[in-house]
């Protein structure tokens, strides 16, 4: 690619509402651009990444033995009310009608639909195991999209589905997709780990989530670097199983605490009433998941007035769309949101939690809605915070060391989901014996699009993205520092040629501009090398300089291919 020619436009600063570093720099090295919330384009050179990544995941997934088909993205509101989930997915599903107002949905994960296919098409144990994946645009109408790629309403997914006749085979599995996950990862140059996980409201009994490390991520991870320990928080403190049981006690990690062994001493521990610890551990479970809100909300173990059932399923997010003064009228501590325009008169509550919760009881019904006991609220995110703390420092689970936090971002997820979907879908074989069974399954979920925001809050400084080289859009970029210098001139065109005729991937700053212009876009954007020909062409020298250790060496035009390959 002659970047005279490119479709590019590099900018010195980032819009302010990109917070993070990788939305930022993605912005300015024209990567991505946005369309609406949550909603991108890929531009050239940030669609080259998304390729690479697809690419990777895609010969490893093959070669792991699984098969690439494609899904639809439109699915029926039928299919999704047979697994329960048109109701229990909540707002974050897209909705639509067609022109016979039959609902349909977009789908932000194919359980059902793969499942419809094999149950239709599968009768005997003998078809199976198989594993089948696509990498798809996803809809989630996500409560808060930011951070650029990081939380997209529409992204790029690459989703795996097993199917078994035995658990055997589908541990078996289970782990060969562990496997190719790190094997994905490795091969782009991330750091990660996997870590323990809970299987949340997508249901089955084992899963593992692929973390990148990186400070802005959103999730907190425990590990242990003595072992390959490794949980998210929510599993390291199990707190959402302490409902679940309805006994006043405490899930067997927690109790390994020192510091509290019951609901009574974790309430002496935390300083709070032990009916409000209660609460509090209750309100973190059903903010993990709507079916369990929604029960609540019909128990009254939630301080909200009651809503009416009906219309909390299908609310929206409704309260993004709230006045400053509907706000105040609702007695909602609201805030303004950097990525909001004030003039628009959006608002959103700050925080995640508490804005959940509204957003439900809002919803629902403006004129029902009386009051939400926020301290209660403000409890739940504070006991996470306490028992995280706690946690950290204390042995490890396999006593073989101390735990360790960190913040990660969660690119992979897979599971187990034995016989969720399956059995609500009614997908069996004959078994050996001739007798109905029930197929298990796995779904293993990467994000793509993810990928990229997390591979750059990892790799980058203060001028630009430093790609790792697996997943850079083009792996050298030629300078012609002076374009009215014909030798330049005629050494980088040799270069551009050379370089691309043996399969690196090159591009040639060919624009009639400044030297220094061309170094801080080749910076940017984070071509791992940079040829600069300079002054030194008169003697057939040329500055190679690499991006990531800051190296440079003077090499002869003649030996430069042998150097970069
Ligand atoms: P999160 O906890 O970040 O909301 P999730 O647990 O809802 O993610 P999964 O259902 O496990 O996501 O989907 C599999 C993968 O898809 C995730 O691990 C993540 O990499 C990616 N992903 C999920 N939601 C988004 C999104 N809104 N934008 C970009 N990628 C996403
Ligand atoms: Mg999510
Ligand atoms: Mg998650
Ligand atoms: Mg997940």
């Amino acid at each position: 690619m002659r970047l005279s020619r490119a479709f590019l436009k590099t900018y010195k600063e980032a819009p302010k509402e990109a917070q993070i570093v990788s939305h930022q720099l993605m912005l300015r090295s024209f990567m991505i651009k946005q369309l609406t919330r949550g909603v991108y384009t890929y531009l050239p050179f940030g669609y080259r990444v998304l390729k690479k990544i697809e690419n990777i995941t895609r010969e490893e997934m093959d070669k792991a033995g699984a098969q690439e088909l494609l899904m639809p993205v439109l699915q029926p509101a039928s299919l999704w009310e047979e697994s329960g989930r048109w109701f229990a997915y909540g707002p974050e599903l897209m909705r639509l009608k067609d022109r016979n107002e039959r609902e349909f949905s977009l789908g932000p994960t194919h359980e059902e639909v793969i499942t419809d296919v094999v149950r239709d098409s599968i009768s005997s144990y003998k078809e199976l195991p198989f594993n089948v994946y696509q990498i798809q645009t996803k809809f989630r109408d996500e409560m808060r999209p930011r951070f650029g790629l990081m939380r997209g309403r529409e992204f790029v997914m690459k989703d795996a589905y097993s199917f078994h006749l035995t658990q055997e085979s589908l541990d078996e599995e289970y782990l060969n997709m562990k496997d190719t996950y790190s094997r994905i990862l490795e091969r782009m140059g991330l750091n990660y780990r996997a870590v323990e996980a809970d299987t949340g409201s997508i249901g089955g009994d084992a899963s593992h989530e692929f973390m990148v490390l990186a400070e802005s991520g959103e999730d907190d991870i425990l590990y242990n670097d003595s072992s390959d320990y490794a949980a998210n928080v929510e599993k390291a403190t199990s707190i959402i199983e302490l409902k679940e049981s309805n006994e006043e006690k405490l899930p067997k990690e927690l109790v390994e605490t020192p510091n509290a062994k019951t609901i009574e001493e974790l309430a002496n521990f935390l300083n709070i009433p032990k009916e409000k610890t209660v609460k509090a551990v209750m309100l973190k479970e059903v903010l993990e998941d709507v079916e369990k809100f929604v029960l609540a909300l019909i128990r009254g173990d939630l301080d909200v007035n009651p809503i009416k059932l009906k219309n909390v399923i299908g609310a929206s997010t409704e309260l993004e769309m709230m006045s400053e003064e509907e706000c105040e009228k609702f007695g909602l501590v609201a805030g303004y949101a950097g990525s909001y325009e004030k003039k628009e008169g959006l608002y959103v509550v700050i925080d995640e939690t508490v804005k959940y919760v509204r957003n439900f009881a809002l919803g629902a019904n403006k004129a029902d809605y009386h009051y939400i006991n926020v301290n209660l609220e403000d409890l739940a995110y504070d006991l996470v915070a306490d028992i995280r703390t706690a946690r950290a420092g204390d042995i490890s689970p396999d006593g073989k060391g101390v735990l360790k936090i960190a913040r990660g971002i969660e690119v992979g997820h897979i599971f187990k989901l034995g016989e969720k979907y399956s059995k609500a879908l009614n997908a069996t074989v004959l078994d050996e014996n001739g007798k109905q069974a029930v197929m298990k399954m796995g779904c293993y979920g990467m994000g793509m699009s993810r990928i990229i925001s997390a591979a750059i809050e990892q790799n980058h400084d203060e001028y630009g993205i430093i790609w790792p080289k697996a997943i850079a859009p083009y792996h050298v970029d030629v300078i012609i520092a002076n374009m009215k210098d014909e030798t330049q001139v005629n050494i980088g065109e040799k270069l551009y040629n050379e370089l691309n005729q043996n399969k690196i991937e090159t591009v040639l700053d060919d624009r009639n501009e400044r030297a220094g212009f061309k170094f801080k876009d080749a910076d940017l954007i984070g071509f791992p090398l940079k040829i600069v020909v300079g002054k030194g062409a008169a003697d057939g020298i040329v500055e190679v300089k690499d991006r990531k250790t800051g190296e440079s060496t003077d090499v002869k035009v003649e030996e430069v291919l042998n150097f970069v390959k």
